[in-house]
């Protein structure tokens, strides 16, 4: 089954992220469980949890069709103990939001040295981080988003993804989800289906398909190894339309959320219809 969807808002709490899924004809969905910008939220509130429990079962998305996406604000590696001890907490709330919600996995950028330790160390940093928060959680994996490699942003080469995986405890709670606009960004090229067969070949064998827990779905403006992260709609970028049609008649996409972070919420319900007749098209 494929599960497609987009990053949609959580304006006015996050039951209403579920009817504005709906609304676009998506059986998938993303949203941020608080404010992405600000480290301090309020717990969710026991009525809005009901509320997400109470829609989520009516519209039949399970727990495998959600993923949210955690607070850009969030370094798991970084540098110093303060920033790091700050990211840690406020991975831990956001890893407990999901717990509350239901939702099986979140997705969060691995994170960044910002020139300050090597990437080696960073990795290490990011892989403890994991560890501690798994350990005091139960029943939501951590999902590591490549990256475009922006910055000291790390995650946009695969063996980097491998390097945290392989230094994590409970390798049944880590996975990864693969954005097309930033492993485009990240040298790799997705312009083909060939090329795109390729990607998901290649990530099989250097981290391993069974940690694929979800992809985001974009177009790029950036170029191919740019190291730019510019999303655009499909089949409008630099990508082209063929890759997302490989991806629709791939079966290593199955039942896991694929997500629209395109960048014309007016046109998700048009993409989403787009995708599914790609998949008919197999
Ligand atoms: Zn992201
Ligand atoms: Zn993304």
């Amino acid at each position: 089954m494929k599960y497609i969807g987009a990053h949609v808002s959580a304006a006015g709490g996050v039951d209403q992220a579920v009817e504005r899924a709906v609304a676009i004809g998506a059986n998938a969905f993303a949203l941020f469980t608080k404010n992405q910008r600000q480290w301090r939220a309020k717990p969710l509130d026991e009525a809005v949890v009901t509320a997400f429990r109470d829609v989520c079962r009516r519209h039949g998305f399970g727990p495998g069709q959600i993923l949210p996406h955690d607070s850009y604000l969030i370094n798991l590696g970084h540098p110093e103990a303060e920033g790091l001890a700050k990211s840690r907490a406020a991975f831990l709330d956001e890893m407990q939001r999901c717990e509350q919600l239901g939702i099986d996995r979140l997705n969060f950028h691995p994170g960044s040295h910002l020139r300050k330790i090597s990437e080696s160390d960073c990795l290490a940093r990011i892989a403890e981080s994991l560890n501690q928060v798994l350990a005091e959680t139960d029943g939501v994996t951590a999902v590591l988003e490549n990256t475009a490699g922006q910055g000291s942003n790390l995650g946009w080469r695969f063996e980097q993804l491998a390097e945290i995986i392989e230094q994590v405890e409970d390798k049944s709670r880590v996975g990864v989800c693969i954005d097309t606009c930033h492993a485009f960004a990240a040298g790799y090229d997705l312009r083909t289906r060939e090329a795109t067969v390729a990607m998901l070949d290649e990530f099989d064998a250097v981290v391993g398909i069974e940690y694929l827990k979800g992809m985001h779905l974009n177009d790029a403006k950036s170029e191919l190894g740019s190291r730019v992260d510019r999303h655009h709609s499909l089949g409008q970028g630099n990508i082209g339309s063929d890759c997302f049609s490989a991806l629709m008649q791939d079966p290593r996409t199955d039942d896991m959320p694929l997500v629209l972070e395109t960048i014309e919420p007016a046109i998700w319900a048009e993409e989403i219809v787009w995708l599914r007749t790609q998949q008919e098209a197999a």
